[in-house]
C-alpha cells in the first residue's frame, strides 16, 4: 500500500520551522512495508488544506495529516479533512469530558475554543493524546473502489511519535498486506557521478523489481537499493542480487556496503593490520586528523601528526629538506613524498601521509593551479603520490583532498 503524508502549518513555509515529523513516519511506514509516495507541506488556510486533502484522498491508499489538531481559530485540519470526505463533524461528549478533566488537574478553567478539539470526523476512532491535548482521528473508509486509511494526529513531534508508535502502527499491521522492505546501501569514494551511473544503471534497470536511487554529495556516492516483498526472505534476496552484481562492476570503488564512514572504514582496516599512522597536512589544515579522530577507538591507530602551513614548519617537524622545497616548491611531487616519509619517521609510525596543495582561491600559478594536490603515503614498502586537481571552491578542495588520502590510505591496506 502507498501512502501520502502532509504536514500542516503555515510555519512550516517559512525558513524558520522544518517538517521532520515526516522523516520518522516514513521510517516507521517503510519498516511495515508501506511506500511513501507523495509528501506535501500546506499551510493554514482552508481552501488549500481542503483541495490537498481530495486530492492525497484520490491517489493514495493511506494520508497521514499532521498538525492543525489545536484549539485555535487556524487549526482546521479536522474540519477540512472532514469536508474532503463530504461527511459531518460531531461534538465527542468523552472528549469534552476528559478535556475538563485536563485543565481541573491543573487548576485552571477551560476556554471554550478548547471544545474543538472535540469534534470527530464522522465514523473515526478517537486516538487518545496521552502527551497533549488534541487528540488524533483513525478512518476506514471505502472510497470507490478502495479501502482507504486516514489518520490525523497532532503536529508536536513527542505526541505524534507516541501516538504513532502505540495506536497506529499496530493498527497498520492488521490491515496492510504483510509486506517487508529490504535495504542496502553501497557507498562509492571519488568517482565522479555519471561515470557511475554509466557503470551501473544497465544493471540496476535490469531489475525493475529493486528500487535504486543514486546520492552523491562531499566526494562519496550512496547507491540506495530498496525492494518490497511479501516475506523478508524474499526481499532479502532481492536487493542482495543486485548489490552482489553492483559489487562485481565497480570492485574496489566501493569501500563499504552499510552506513559506515570512510574513515570508520580505514580505522577498522588499519586496526586489523594493526598499523598505526602519522599525518604531515598542509594545505587541509588539519581536516584529514580531525576526519582520522572522528572515529571512537582511533587512538588505537591514530599517533598524531603536525599542521605545516609553513615552508619553516615543514621542514622543523616533518624533516623535509629546505633545498627540496625551494628546489620543487611547497606544492609538488617531492615535497608530499618527503612530508609522508619525514612525519613516518619522526613519529615512529608504521604508515606516514602527506597532503600538499593549493586550495585557493588564491595562490595559483600558471603551472599550478588551484585545486592542484599531492597526496603520499609513506611505509616499509616505499613511498606513492598521487597527484590530483580538484574543481571547486577552498572547502570542496579540501574535503576532496582529505578524502582521496583516506581512499589512497584504504586501497593501499587492503592490497596489504
Ligand atoms: P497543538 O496546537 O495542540 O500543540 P497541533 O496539532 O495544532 O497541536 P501544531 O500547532 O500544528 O500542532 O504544531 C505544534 C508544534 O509542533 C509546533 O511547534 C510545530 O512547529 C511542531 N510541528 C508541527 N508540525 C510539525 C512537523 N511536521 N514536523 C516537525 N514539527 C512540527
Ligand atoms: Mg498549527
Amino acid at each position: 500500500m502507498d501512502a501520502e503524508i502532509i504536514a500542516i502549518g503555515s510555519e512550516l513555509l517559512t525558513p524558520y520551522r522544518q517538517d521532520t515529523n515526516s522523516l520518522y513516519l516514513t521510517e516507521r511506514l517503510n519498516h511495515v512495508g508501506v511506500e511513501v509516495r507523495f509528501k506535501d507541506v500546506v499551510g493554514d488556510r482552508r481552501e488549500d488544506l481542503v483541495s490537498i486533502a481530495k486530492n492525497a484522498i484520490a491517489r493514495a491508499d493511506i494520508v497521514i495529516f499532521m498538525g492543525g489538531l489545536g484549539p485555535t481559530e487556524d487549526d482546521l485540519t479536522r474540519e477540512c479533512v472532514a469536508h474532503a470526505l463530504g461527511v459531518e463533524l460531531h461534538r465527542d461528549a468523552e472528549i469534552v469530558a476528559w478535556l475538563r478533566a485536563r485543565f481541573a488537574s491543573r487548576h485552571m478553567s477551560m476556554p471554550d475554543n478548547n471544545l474543538r478539539q472535540a469534534d470527530v470526523i464522522d465514523g473515526a476512532l478517537v486516538l487518545p493524546n496521552a502527551k497533549g491535548t488534541a487528540p488524533g482521528q483513525w478512518i476506514e473508509k471505502r472510497i470507490g473502489a478502495s479501502q482507504k486509511i486516514l489518520m490525523l494526529l497532532p503536529g508536536p513531534p513527542w505526541e505524534l511519535k507516541a501516538m504513532f508508535e502505540e495506536q497506529c502502527v499496530p493498527r497498520l499491521r492488521t490491515s496492510v498486506p504483510p509486506q517487508v522492505i529490504a535495504t542496502r546501501l553501497l557507498k562509492i569514494a571519488l568517482m565522479p557521478e555519471s561515470q557511475c551511473d554509466a557503470l551501473v544503471a544497465p544493471i540496476y534497470k535490469r531489475h525493475t523489481e529493486v528500487e535504486t536511487t543514486i546520492l552523491a554529495a562531499r566526494g562519496e556516492i550512496q547507491l540506495h537499493l530498496r525492494s518490497r516483498a511479501a516475506t523478508q526472505d524474499e526481499a532479502e534476496a532481492r536487493v542482495q542480487v543486485l548489490a552482489d552484481e553492483l559489487l562485481a562492476e565497480l570492485g574496489d570503488f566501493v569501500f563499504t556496503v552499510g552506513n559506515d564512514t570512510l574513515e570508520k572504514v580505514v580505522g577498522n582496516l588499519l586496526q586489523q593490520r594493526g598499523a598505526t599512522i602519522a599525518v604531515a597536512e598542509s594545505c587541509t589544515g588539519g581536516l584529514l586528523s580531525q576526519r582520522i579522530t572522528m572515529v571512537s577507538g582511533s587512538s588505537a591507530y591514530f599517533l598524531g601528526g603536525a599542521v605545516v602551513y609553513s615552508n619553516g614548519l615543514k621542514t622543523v617537524l616533518a624533516g623535509v629538506p629546505a633545498e627540496l622545497i625551494a628546489s620543487h616548491g611547497a606544492v609538488s611531487r617531492e615535497v608530499a613524498a618527503a612530508l609522508a616519509q619525514g612525519i613516518r619517521d619522526r613519529c615512529g609510525a608504521k604508515i606516514g601521509i602527506g597532503i600538499t596543495g593549493i586550495a585557493g582561491p588564491s595562490g595559483a600559478t600558471p603551472e599550478k593551479p588551484v585545486g592542484l594536490v599531492f597526496h603520499s603515503i609513506a611505509d616499509a614498502r616505499g613511498t606513492d603520490v598521487l597527484e590530483r586537481t580538484f574543481p571547486g571552491d577552498r572547502e570542496r578542495v579540501r574535503l576532496w583532498a582529505s578524502q582521496q588520502a583516506l581512499d589512497m590510505l584504504r586501497r593501499r591496506l587492503m592490497h596489504s
